[in-house]
C-alpha cells in the first residue's frame, strides 16, 4: 500500500484528543475540499507492504494509532491492515471523510470510525453518504468541519435528521472564528461538542515531520 507519512505525536481532534497515538497516514483522496490541509497526501508516498507499515509504526512506545488520509478506505490494503494492528492489540482510530461506504468496517468492535461529514463550504457536500451516520456506534465519533453560519445550519439539520448515536464534534476550518462557533452551540443548546485541532495551536499548521 502506498503510505505517505508515519509519525509520532499528540492527537488534536475527536475523542482521543491530547493523547500521544501514531499517526499512519495513506497517500491518495477521492475528494478535494477547498480548505484541504494535507494537499501533500494526495499523490507523494512510498509502496510499503502491510507488514513494514506496522514494523515502523511498533518503533514508538504507543499503543494507540491513527489511520488517517487522504482517505484511506480508497485502499484495499487498509482493511487488512486495520486486522493486523487490531490482532496485535493496538487501539485503532480511523479517520475517513464521508463519501466512502463504511459498512465493512461496522463488525469491528475494537475499532473507532472517526467518520467526516463534510459541509457546503468544502464543495464536496454533495458527494457524502449520509447512511454512513446511522451505521456509527457509540463507540465511533462524528464530525463536521465547519467555516460559516451556513454550514453550521446545515450540520444541525444533519444531526437532527440522522441522529447519531456517537459523540459529535463540530469543528471550525483552520483559520475560521471559534468563538463564534462557541456562541451558536450555547445559544442553541446543542449536544454537541466543540472540537479544536489542538495539534495546530501547539505546533501551528504546518507538517510535523
Ligand atoms: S477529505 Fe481530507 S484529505 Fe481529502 S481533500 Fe478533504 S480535507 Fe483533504
Amino acid at each position: 500500500m502506498k503510505i505517505n507519512e508515519i509519525f509520532y505525536s499528540i492527537q488534536g481532534e475527536g475523542k482521543w484528543t491530547g493523547l500521544p497515538n501514531v499517526f499512519i497516514r495513506t497517500t491518495g483522496c477521492n475528494l478535494r475540499c477547498l480548505y484541504c490541509d494535507t494537499k501533500y497526501a494526495y499523490e507523494k508516498g512510498i509502496e510499503k507492504t502491510i507488514e513494514e507499515t506496522i514494523s515502523e509504526a511498533g518503533k514508538y512506545n504507543c499503543k494507540k494509532i491513527c489511520v488517517t488520509g487522504g482517505e484511506p478506505l480508497i485502499q484495499k490494503e487498509t482493511l487488512k491492515l486495520i486486522d493486523k494492528l487490531i490482532k496485535k492489540n493496538y487501539k485503532i482510530s480511523l479517520e475517513t471523510n464521508g463519501s466512502i461506504d463504511i459498512t465493512p468496517l461496522t463488525n469491528k468492535a475494537k475499532l473507532i470510525i472517526s467518520l467526516d461529514i463534510k459541509c457546503p463550504s468544502s464543495k464536496m457536500h454533495e458527494k457524502m453518504i449520509f447512511e454512513n451516520i446511522k451505521k456509527l456506534k457509540q463507540k465511533d465519533q462524528l464530525k463536521l468541519i465547519i467555516k460559516n453560519k451556513n454550514d453550521y445550519e446545515y450540520a444541525k439539520e444533519i444531526i437532527n435528521k440522522y441522529k447519531p448515536a456517537c459523540t459529535t464534534f463540530f469543528q471550525p476550518v483552520w483559520g475560521t472564528n471559534s468563538k463564534l462557533l462557541a456562541d451558536w452551540i450555547i445559544k442553541d443548546g446543542l449536544n454537541v461538542k466543540l472540537g479544536l485541532q489542538i495539534h495546530k495551536i501547539i505546533w501551528g499548521n504546518k507538517r510535523r515531520i
